[in-house]
Formats: structure tokens, sequence, C-alpha cells
């Protein structure tokens, strides 16, 4: 039987998302992917987790490990989180930290706490297409989160007014985002957080990546420098959200929130309304794994992914034809290509797919679906031969796409 007719309307923007729907297509062993935006399994930290199971699940501690446990998340995770958070430039209590299920249901419960059916969110354009997957559900308006925007704040304020709500919140991933692999200069945060100042609406800022830096100097997060500024993190408008997925495993689904102590008090509701708690086991695990090897075990896949990261540099530089262009990231896992203006890269996608090939179209990314010229490859997830011969095959299919 169809359900359809009794769905609640927020239901008519849950799309199915391109990125998994292609995903499906691409266990033929032959093909070079460049669509996941996945961690390389290769380098989880089995032997680690498998050492914290065996302790979790050892009699003093199954107890605890299979028991029910508080909504705040797992004391010692969110200690050794604290103190992460500190050399990260960010002072903070436990009392600041939420543990989520990963970073897309702080993303969610954000969208909870936050979005009202018509105010406005601030997104990057292109943006995390996850976020924009888990805020639709509370029917935001989008407008562009852009550095170089020349409106003023009581323009954008005005539009968001005349749409019938308010600018609620703007969301970005400042260091080599997903999916541009852009990172903003220490300038452009400043102006981020004095346009959400003179707008009084929050900053959600997504560190999945900051970790994950292969080039040039740290910068600092937005939230540290927010701190700097006020001097304290309960004065601060940003809620910075971190994930274990990138840097030690997805598949346990653990992030955290970091935030002035009324947001995470708000989020703890929303989450014992959710879901009571994080996976305790899960908790646990990670909070062992990252007490044991989290600095050594980031250097490897700095090393690691660097590399690749060069490799698809140099590859596109030896194989891209003149018209092409990308931005080069200094970390992260991705690498964002222009085709030139009037190619649309899902078409190009069908021919890629036919060279055996693949990569994500970068219209997805946009809350307008606009920019049907631009692409994603992914570099975490093939080694640098793979990396090497995809983008020697995916040269040839844009050579051949525009003439040449
Ligand atoms: N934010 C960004 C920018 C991401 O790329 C991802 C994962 N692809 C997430 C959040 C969600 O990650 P997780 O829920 O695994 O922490």
């Amino acid at each position: 039987m169809s359900l359809d007719h009794l769905f609640a309307n927020r239901t008519s923007r849950m799309s199915a998302s391109e990125i998994r729907e292609l995903l499906k297509l691409l266990d033929q062993p032959d093909i070079i992917s460049f669509a996941g935006g996945i961690p390389d399994p290769a380098y989880f930290p089995r032997a680690a987790f498998a050492d914290a199971m065996t302790v979790a699940l050892s009699e003093q501690s199954a107890g605890v490990a299979l028991q029910y446990s508080t909504s705040e998340g797992y004391t010692p995770l969110r200690d050794w989180i604290a103190a992460h958070m500190a050399t990260l430039g960010v002072p903070c209590s436990r009392d600041n930290i939420l543990i989520t299920a990963g970073s897309q249901q702080a993303l969610d419960y954000l969208g909870k706490l936050l979005i009202d059916k018509g105010d406005t969110a601030l997104v990057g354009w292109p943006t995390y297409l996850g976020a924009l997957g888990a805020f639709n559900a509370y029917e935001p308006r989008y407008d562009r989160l852009d550095p170089s925007d020349n409106r003023a704040p009581e323009q954008i304020a005005l539009e968001a007014a005349e749409a019938g709500g308010r600018v609620k919140f703007a969301y970005l991933s400042p260091d080599f985002a997903n999916p541009t692999g852009i990172t903003l200069t220490q300038q452009e945060r400043r102006t981020v957080l004095a346009r959400a100042d003179a707008l009084d609406c929050a900053v959600i800022e997504d560190a999945a990546y900051q970790s994950l830096r292969y080039d040039g100097e740290a910068l600092p997060s937005i939230l540290a420098m927010e701190i700097e500024q006020t001097g304290d993190i309960e004065a601060c408008r940003t809620i910075y959200l971190g994930s274990f997925s990138k840097t030690l495993a997805p598949g346990l689904r653990v992030g955290w929130v970091v935030a002035a102590k009324p947001v995470i008090s708000q989020l703890v509701l929303t989450k014992q309304a959710a879901d009571l708690q994080t996976a305790t086991i899960n908790q646990m695990a990670v909070a062992h794994v990252a007490e044991a090897v989290f600095d050594t075990h980031v250097e490897t896949l700095r090393a690691v992914y660097g590399k690749r990261m060069h490799a698809m540099l140099d590859a596109l530089s030896a194989n891209m034809p003149t018209g092409v262009t990308w931005i080069e990231p200094e970390g992260g896992m991705f690498v964002w290509v222009t085709l030139p203006n009037g190619m649309d890269a899902k078409a190009l996608l069908q021919d890629a797919l036919a060279a055996n090939v693949a990569f994500v179209p970068g219209g997805a990314f946009y809350a307008d679906g606009s920019n049907a010229n631009t692409l994603r490859l992914n570099f975490s997830m093939s080694s640098e031969a793979k990396i090497i011969e995809g983008i020697a095959r995916l040269g040839a299919v844009i050579c051949t796409a525009m003439g040449e």
C-alpha cells in the first residue's frame, strides 16, 4: 500500500542522494572511482579497535559498555575531546561537549533546534550535500554564504524577513571543504564571524577534515578565533562540529559538538528525544583508541593521503586540456574541477563510466542545482598508481567531449 498521501509536507524536500545512488553502480572491478568521499579502510586502526573492544567487553567493563548511559556522552571520551580541543586553541570543559552519532547527527539536531519553516540558512555555494539533506527536513530557505559577498548584512536580513523568517545560522567547513577543498583565510574567517555578529545568527563550523592537513600551516578554527576575541567560550555564537569518521573510522558513528553550555543543554534535550545517547560501547572504543593512537595515526593518514593528493594534482596538470581548471587543496579528500562553460558533468559521467572511471557531478552540491560544469574528485580511496591511471582516463574522456 502506498502511504505517500500521508507523508508530511517536509518529506517533499527529501530526495535520494545522487552520490549514494551512484555509488551503487561502482561495484565493477575495473572501475577507478573518484566518486566516494570515504576514508581508505586499509588504514583503519583495526588492531587498536580490537584491543579496545576486548577491554570494553571484559568482565569489569561490560556492564558499562552494554548499558544505557548519559545523553551527554561517555565522560572519559568528553574529557579526551576537551584536552584535544585545548590543543586546537579551544579551552573548554566537558560540559561544553556533546557526543553525537557522527557529525551528521549534529547537523540534523541543529536543523531541528534552529530552523523554523522559512528561516534562512546561509550556506556555501556549493556546500556539503549531507548538510543540505539534514537541514531540508526543517524547510529552510537558503542564501549564499560567500566571504566576498558585498551585500550589507541589513540587506541579507531584509531578504530573509521578506521570505518569512530570519537568518538563523551560517554553515561552513573552513578547512578543506567538501566538495571544493577550499580553506578559508583568517581574514575570511573573521569576516564570517563579523557578519554573523551583525546578523545575530549562529555559526555552525563543520570541522570534519580539520586534522587532515598535508601542506601549509594550520589555521585557527572559527571557534578558536571567537574565543580569542571574546575570552570565553560561553560568549561564543560558534557551534563547532568534530568527527572521528575521517581520522579513526566512520563505522562507529562517533562525533562531537563543542559550544556554549546553554546550546549543549538544548542539544542534550534534542538527543534525549531522538535516540537517548550515542552507542556506549562505540564511545568507549573510540576513547580507548584515541588515547592510544590518535596522534600517530593521524600522522600516518596525513602522509598517505598527502601523497595521493599530490599524485592527483600532478596527474591533472599532465592530462587535462586547456580550459579545465581545478582548485589545489592543502588537505582533506577532494579536488574540485571546473569544465569549460556549457559542458555538463552529468552527461560526461556516462562517458567516464564507459571508460571505467567515476566522479561526482558538482551540480548536486549547489542548493539550487546550478553549475552543471563542475565535478568532485576524491583522492583518499585510490592508490597513487590508480590515481595516475584514472586521471589519464578522465583526461582522455574530457578531451574527446571537448572535440580535441
Ligand atoms: N561534514 C562533512 C563536511 C562531511 O564531508 C561529512 C562526511 N562525508 C560529514 C560532515 C559527516 O560525517 P560523520 O557523520 O561521519 O561525522
